[in-house]
């Protein structure tokens, strides 16, 4: 980790909570650690992430198609998969503190990053599955695991899916959705939560291509990052595994600089013929498993390409690269010039898009009939309170890319002004274009 700058993500923690965007759940009780809520300016967010990926992974794409499994599984998936056995972190706790940690994560093992103690318990293996009972009876018989990522529903269901969509190989099948971790040191605000979304599509190929779709995959990925969400690529860094599965034949993470240091936000994984071969082992469903190739003339497991992303770490990533302040002319008392807060959303994922804002309340009704209008193809906010250098600071402080400013002139002119949060430049633009100007800058294709 390098480059730490805790009091900016100090001031993005608090900055989400003041304003709604992202906050600690259940936080009249003390909050749960490891949970959180997206408020009215989160969920808008990060659902508008989600439909992106969806339409550049799915919908855009003919080979690939979509899935929304169910959180509970037959616990044999689990059993397959390998996390019953095998998804553990050594953890190792204080004497003197009380404090947890994961062995992998201390620069010293043998010291307590906290207080210096050398009192640290032998480290032990902590199942990292969420456990629960389906129906009446709490036995062991009765217990079932909420997900720990989404993709192993997609083996499961892969030759259900092959049939009813008539897919021939290579192709893939992507799902989001709710996975579950029991994480020892939930911490780095979301960044490491217990509760996430992940957003995942395992890749169906021939051995012989799947190193080709592996740089496919990489490359589609750094994509969205880059020219789809506009992180910077010096932002951004490709982690190539060392020590690989022993049935991969290649293993990378893209990674974020976040005040916090690099951060993972996915991985591209080849996963060799690991999961249909193991639920070939489990469920004696070889017909479910294999592929019959027409062309090749041969029945095969499929070799697995993934492409598995964290839907609430790429939230933090664009908030984090967002954030930004400067100085902007104030009407505040003794003072010309104020701090700014502005978050440089990208538009298309900006939890308000545009917002409408009447110079004065006379022109209510107007103004009123031009947000409903707006409202249609934009997520849009009316705000006629507090001077309108004020309500600036408020949509800059949500990332609002357009503020349009409804005065007395329009009702002469039908034309509004449309100011732009990053230039701060102002420009007239007749009603009847609006929403072209708008869906231009804000829904660019891609
Ligand atoms: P880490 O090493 O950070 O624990 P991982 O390598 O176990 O992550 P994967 O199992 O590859 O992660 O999961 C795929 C993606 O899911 C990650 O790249 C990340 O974006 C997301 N993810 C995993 N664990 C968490 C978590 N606890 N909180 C939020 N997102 C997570």
């Amino acid at each position: 980790m390098s480059e730490i700058d805790n009091e900016q993500m100090n001031k993005i923690v608090a900055l989400c909570k003041r304003r709604g965007i992202i906050f600690q759940s259940s936080e009249i009780y003390g909050g749960i650690n490891g949970f959180w809520d997206y408020g009215p300016y989160g969920a808008p967010l990060r659902r508008a992430v989600e439909q992106l990926w969806w339409k550049y992974m799915v919908e855009q794409r003919d080979n690939v198609v979509g899935l929304d499994s169910t959180i509970i599984c037959h616990p044999m998936v689990w059993k397959a998969s390998g996390h019953l056995d095998q998804f553990s972190d050594l953890m190792t706790d204080c004497m003197d503190c009380k404090r947890r940690y994961r062995v992998d994560q201390m620069d010293d093992p043998t010291t307590c990053p906290n207080c210096g103690s050398k009192r640290l318990t032998e480290p032990r293996e902590f199942n990292l599955m969420m456990k629960t009972f389906v129906g009446p009876v709490f036995d062991e018989e009765h217990v079932a695991w909420l997900r720990a990522e989404t993709c192993q529903p997609i083996f499961v269901d892969f030759n259900t899916i092959r049939v009813a969509t008539r897919q021939k190989l290579p192709f893939g099948i992507a799902q989001t959705g709710k996975a579950f971790r029991n994480e020892i040191n939930p911490r780095n605000f979301t960044f490491r939560s217990r509760e996430f979304m992940q957003m995942e599509m395992e890749f169906f190929c021939h051995e012989d291509e799947s190193l080709k779709w592996f740089d496919y995959w990489k490359d589609q990925a750094w994509n969205f990052y880059t020219k789809i969400l506009g992180i910077p690529e010096e932002k951004l860094h490709i982690y190539w595994h060392e020590k690989l599965a022993h049935y991969a034949k290649q293993a990378l993470d893209i990674e974020f600089l976040f005040p916090f240091g690099w951060g993972e936000i996915q991985g591209v994984h080849h996963r060799g013929q690991w999961d249909m071969s193991r639920h070939c082992e489990f469920s004696k469903q070889e017909q479910d498993c294999k592929y019959f190739d027409q062309d090749r003339k041969e029945s095969y497991f499929p070799t697995v390409v993934e492409s598995s992303s964290g839907l609430d770490r790429i939230c933090l990533m664009l908030l984090c690269n967002a954030y930004d302040e400067d100085t902007a002319a104030t009407q505040k008392e003794g003072k010309d010039e104020d701090v700014r807060i502005v978050m440089h959303l990208p538009a298309r994922v900006a939890p308000v898009q545009v917002a409408i804002l009447p110079l004065s309340k006379k022109l209510e009704e107007p103004a009123e009939k031009l947000y409903h209008s707006v409202l249609k193809k934009f997520r849009a906010e009316y705000d006629d309170t507090g001077s309108i250098g004020k309500r600036y600071r408020r949509q800059d402080e949500i990332g609002t890319p357009f503020c349009v400013t409804f005065d007395f002139d329009t009702l002469n002119d039908n034309a509004v002004t449309v100011r732009d949060r990053d230039s701060m430049t102002q420009e007239r633009i007749a009603i009847d274009q609006l929403a072209k100007f708008l869906d231009d800058k804000i829904n660019p294709e891609f």
